[in-house]
């Protein structure tokens, strides 16, 4: 198990996509503090977990950043790490002993300030050259997107590895995002998209789920070859908030009542967790084909996204 820990509730950036739109807060900001932190590695290392992943908001932003990379490499614990790359270069050497893998989310360079982007710039240089591997993410969020920065990137830094997301809904699905139904006409761009990183000597991977019905058989083979990672159940992920509270993925179910405690740990959180998203996964039909298909019938397919289903069965009980 690898529990994410949502560091703070502040991003620099603003995407209109972002999944945790509904989380973040530029008035209201609310982080760690280092007790929790510390409590936190504690419960971890008394499960046996030594790998963790940190989110936000963007993580690099919490006001003791520095500190909690002291704290992390003091327990021995790798992180992994989720950032817009937007952060002091300096942090970059005390991520080094600590951060196993980093996933960087790029988007087109129009939206970036000229300082903010000659630091991504900086520091994706940086740290090529001091050898901590990364991988570039890109969320698809228009129907006719420029992703030609994308491609630039795998060339300039030698990306070996892209994460290719669709923007799904946030928690109350404020965010910009494509509904269930639009999966379908995406397709295309999808494996386009992993036709061309393929050409550049990249494997671009799609490590969130797809409805299975998406694709014919002659494209799952491609993906296959592709290595791209597809899949038609998501993993259940044990999220931790400031003041501990226990959550889901950002797009789905929403527990506002549970700690992370001495008698509520890490492998309870994830039970019960799943337990949650099972009901939805495989008692709520995202749409109505779901109702009678073979794919969902045999828990191959739960229907896509966990937030298309769950903002259908809001809808419901309204
Ligand atoms: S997608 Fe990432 S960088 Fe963009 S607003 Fe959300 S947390 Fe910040
Ligand atoms: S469960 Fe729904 S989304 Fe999945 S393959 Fe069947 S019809 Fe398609
Ligand atoms: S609910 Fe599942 S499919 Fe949807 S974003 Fe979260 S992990 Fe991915």
């Amino acid at each position: 198990m690898r529990p994410r820990i949502r560091l703070t509730t502040y991003c620099n950036r603003a995407c209109a996509y972002c999944s945790a739109y509904d989380f973040l807060s530029k008035d209201n900001i609310q982080e760690f503090n280092l007790e929790e932190y510390h409590f936190f590695l504690e419960c971890a290392k008394k499960e046996g977990i030594s790998q963790i992943a940190w989110q936000g908001g963007e993580p690099t932003c919490h006001s003791q950043i520095n500190r909690i990379a002291k704290i992390t490499s003091d327990y021995g614990i790798n992180i992994h790490l989720f950032t817009n790359g937007i952060f002091d270069t300096s942090l970059i050497k005390p991520f080094k002993r600590i951060v196993s893998r980093c996933l960087v989310n790029l988007n087109h360079p129009d939206t970036y300030t000229a300082s903010q982007l000659s630091l991504v710039r900086k520091n994706l240089k940086r740290m090529s050259s001091s050898g901590i591997g990364f991988h570039i993410g890109y969320n698809l969020f228009q129907k006719n997107p420029d992703y030609g920065f994308i491609l630039k990137a795998i060339e300039e830094y030698k990306i070996a590895n892209v994460r290719f997301d669709i923007a799904r809904p946030s928690k109350y699905g404020s965010n910009r995002h494509f509904s269930f139904d639009d999966f379908f006409g995406l397709k295309e761009q999808v494996l386009k998209f992993i036709a061309l990183c393929r050409f550049l000597g990249a494997r671009a991977y799609l490590d969130c789920c797809w409805p299975r019905c998406v694709f014919n058989d002659e494209e799952i083979n491609f993906l296959k070859k592709a290595k791209a990672e597809l899949s038609f159940r998501c993993a259940t992920t044990v999220d931790v908030l400031p003041g501990l509270r226990i959550d889901s993925c950002y797009c789905s179910v929403e527990v506002k009542d549970k700690f992370l405690g001495e008698s509520f740990g890490f492998k309870d959180a994830l039970n019960f967790l799943k337990k949650e998203e099972d009901r939805l996964r495989w008692e709520v039909a995202t749409d109505l084909k779901c109702v009678s298909c073979r794919w969902r019938k045999n828990k191959v397919c739960q229907g896509g996204c966990l937030g298309h289903a769950k903002l259908k069965n809001t809808k419901r009980s309204l």
